[in-house]
């Protein structure tokens, strides 16, 4: 379905839940989230049925995210759920991989086409510090994992955060030299905990070619700038919200994991879905896209959104 600015609506990334086994300093707070009870949560029922009208009203691509989805009791049920649907062309999952090397196998056998592993640096030491609590060597792990499993065109997201991880943006590169992964670096948007960091922590993507003026431009894929070193068997992408707004291509909806639609990440805007089924429940998302705003203003302020991004699901 299109949207009130004739963008084509097809992709929905769905939160599985809230919580998370990692606290990364720009997404949660160091106590978490406060525990909601298990009731206003969606249940494994809700997010099929949420993706069942979904794609009846065109979406094609589900992405599962969270929080972190792979603490979500029935996860596989979802994901297997989803999958059944006809019509859902594919099912993928954003993660922060420190539960792959036991979960990658499963999730291939339910369905899941794609993974994106969040990865914002190559050093243990900074792992530690920027996760509160993570080991780097998981996820590690979990990609090798999800590779033995069978998962092609794995894309490592690493957030840009100047001072942080910027003296690391050749070691990223360097990964794509021998495997075929997508290395995607994404700009820190001002949101729940960073809203208020430090205006040099905000990188603008720009910094990876203008750095590494070897990387040759290819042809776009979706919100994503690609980029290729010489011979290199994988690729580079630049996911710039801010330097380089994509919201005029914008495909995406997004439902949270208390049931509410919201037609942009950035917005204060949320249509209810629980307690709907069926038509009812068909409608409220043609409201959604109906309703979603032309383009964020992160540019001018910081997102509108009150939710932290782990309620909202990146
Ligand atoms: N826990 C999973 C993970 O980390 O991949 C899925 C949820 S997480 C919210 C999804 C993505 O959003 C991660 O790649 C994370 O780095 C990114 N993210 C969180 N807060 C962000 C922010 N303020 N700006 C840009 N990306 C952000
Ligand atoms: Fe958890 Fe992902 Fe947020 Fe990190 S970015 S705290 S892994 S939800």
């Amino acid at each position: 379905m299109r949207d009130t600015f004739g963008r084509q609506v097809d992709h929905l990334r769905l939160s599985v839940t809230d919580l998370c086994d990692l606290r990364c300093r720009y997404c949660m707070g160091e106590d978490g989230v406060p525990k909601r009870r298990h009731e206003d949560i969606l249940s494994v029922e809700e997010c099929v049925e949420i993706g069942r009208a979904a794609v009846a009203c065109g979406v094609k691509k589900i992405r599962l995210t969270g929080g972190e989805p792979l603490v979500r009791r029935g996860i596989l049920d979802i994901a297997r759920g989803l999958k059944a649907l006809p019509g859902l062309a594919e099912l993928c999952l954003t993660t922060n991989g420190t539960a792959l090397a036991a979960m990658a196998g499963p999730l291939r056998a339910a369905g899941v086409d794609r993974l994106n592993i969040s990865l914002d640096t190559l050093r243990p030491e900074r792992y530690r510090a920027m996760t509160r609590r993570g080991e780097l060597a998981d996820v590690l792990a979990g990609i090798e994992a999800a590779e033995r499993a069978g998962f092609a065109h794995i894309k490592l997201n690493a957030v840009l955060i100047g001072g942080f991880n910027d003296d690391e943006i050749g070691d990223f590169l360097a990964l794509t030299r021998d495997r075929p992964w997508q290395v995607r670096f994404i700009e820190l948007m001002p949101m729940g905990p960073c809203a208020g960091w430090e205006k040099d922590r905000f990188l603008p993507c720009d910094t990876v070619p203008e750095r590494y003026p070897q990387l040759e431009p290819l042809p776009g894929e979706g919100v994503a700038r690609l980029y290729r070193l010489p011979g290199a068997a994988g690729t580079v992408g630049l996911i710039s919200p801010l330097s380089h707004a994509f919201c005029d291509g914008c495909r995406r909806i997004r439902v949270t994991a208390d049931g509410r639609l919201k037609g942009c990440l950035h917005s204060r805007e949320e249509v209810p879905l629980r307690g709907l089924r069926g038509p009812a429940l068909e409608a409220a998302i043609r409201r959604g896209i109906a309703a979603k705003p032309q383009r964020h203003h992160l540019t001018e302020r910081p997102s509108d959104t009150p939710r932290d991004m782990n309620e909202i699901g990146g």
